[in-house]
């Protein structure tokens, strides 16, 4: 089975298992990770009624408080007109409130940013591990950086002693058969130490490796962000080809989804890469009905449209949430 396809079958296994959010196909500070789920922390539920989407990283790492307004220039580490966008998304994303003094903008934030943010697991998909292509270093990166709190590896393969002598000892093994969306356990994943620095591999050759050490605190900042992005992305694609070969479909073991599965091509595609005029069976029409964010907000607590957390203004400096 092709990569696209399991790791779509693995997302919506490890979806039906989670009560936290699942996300596939994001950067870390050293590479791409295929899969990762976020475990729900203390304030998870109100981090779901903020935004749908993934608040700016530099909005929560800004000195914008909830307490006394301040000017985006003097509260976000960027240059200022940057500062101003970030501002507006913020307050567009309901993350900060706005206000006008003395023709000036100043902002606030809405709410806290809440410790939402539970352990963070990995999963590396090889389906095939007789072609193994750089799986020894990515594990052994994710081992050294220590950002997630577990890391596992997937395969539909049979896995030998001599695979296993191949992978890092923390790093948990399972089998997965994309048919029926079972796991079997092959070997479990320790856990990895978050808390303290970690060692970055940056790049490693036979002759060489470039390595840069990570703080704690660093490491911190990083799983945030992650989080962040793994919130509003999600692990469907975003949208439905607009091709009259497509439809929108699931895995042999939950057909009820709403993946891309293009009847041409007989298998699941990825849209972004794959689809459009340059494909030979294209054949432009509306894309399938399905809405893709409805399917995400019904299986995951994750919510589509939340209230929100703005406050009401009751009088200078006092708000009521
Ligand atoms: S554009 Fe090509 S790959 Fe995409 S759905 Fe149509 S036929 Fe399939």
């Amino acid at each position: 089975m092709r990569e696209f396809a399991f790791e779509l079958a693995v997302c919506a296994t490890l979806e039906a298992e989670s009560d936290g959010i699942i996300a596939r196909q994001l950067g870390t500070h050293t590479r791409i990770v295929d899969v990762v789920e976020i475990c729900p922390g203390p304030e998870f539920e109100t981090r779901l009624e903020i935004t749908s989407e993934t608040i700016p990283a530099l909005a929560v790492e800004s000195d914008v408080g909830v307490g006394r307004a301040c000017r985006p220039r003097d509260a976000i580490d960027a240059a200022s007109d940057r500062a101003t966008n970030i501002a507006d998304r913020a307050v567009e994303l309901g993350f900060f409130e706005a206000e006008r003094r003395g023709g000036s903008r100043y902002v606030r934030r809405a709410v806290r940013y809440p410790e939402w943010i539970g352990r963070l697991r990995a999963f590396e998909n090889k389906p095939d591990l007789g072609r193994p292509g750089d799986l020894e270093l990515q594990l052994r990166k994710d081992v050294s950086l220590g950002l997630f709190d577990e890391v596992v590896l997937i395969t539909e393969s049979y896995v030998t002693g001599a695979h296993l002598n191949r992978i890092p000892d923390p790093i948990g093994v399972q089998r997965f058969d994309p048919e029926t969306g079972t796991f079997e356990t092959i070997r479990e994943a320790e856990p990895l130490s978050t808390t303290a620095p970690g060692i970055a591999v940056l790049e490693s050759t036979p002759t060489r490796v470039d390595i840069e050490p990570v703080t704690a605190a660093e490491k911190t900042r990083l799983r945030r962000r992650l989080a962040e992005r793994a919130y509003g992305k999600g692990w469907r694609p975003d949208e439905l080809p607009g091709c009259e070969r497509a439809n929108a479909s699931g895995p042999p073991f939950g057909p009820d989804d709403a993946l891309p599965y293009c009847a041409w091509n007989g298998r699941f595609v990825d849209p972004a890469r794959e689809c459009g005029p340059e494909c030979d069976g294209y054949d432009p029409a509306e894309p399938p009905g399905t809405d893709v964010e409805d399917v995400r907000a019904d299986r995951t607590p994750w919510i589509k449209e939340p209230d929100g957390v703005r406050r009401r203004q009751v009088g200078l400096d006092r708000f009521e949430t």
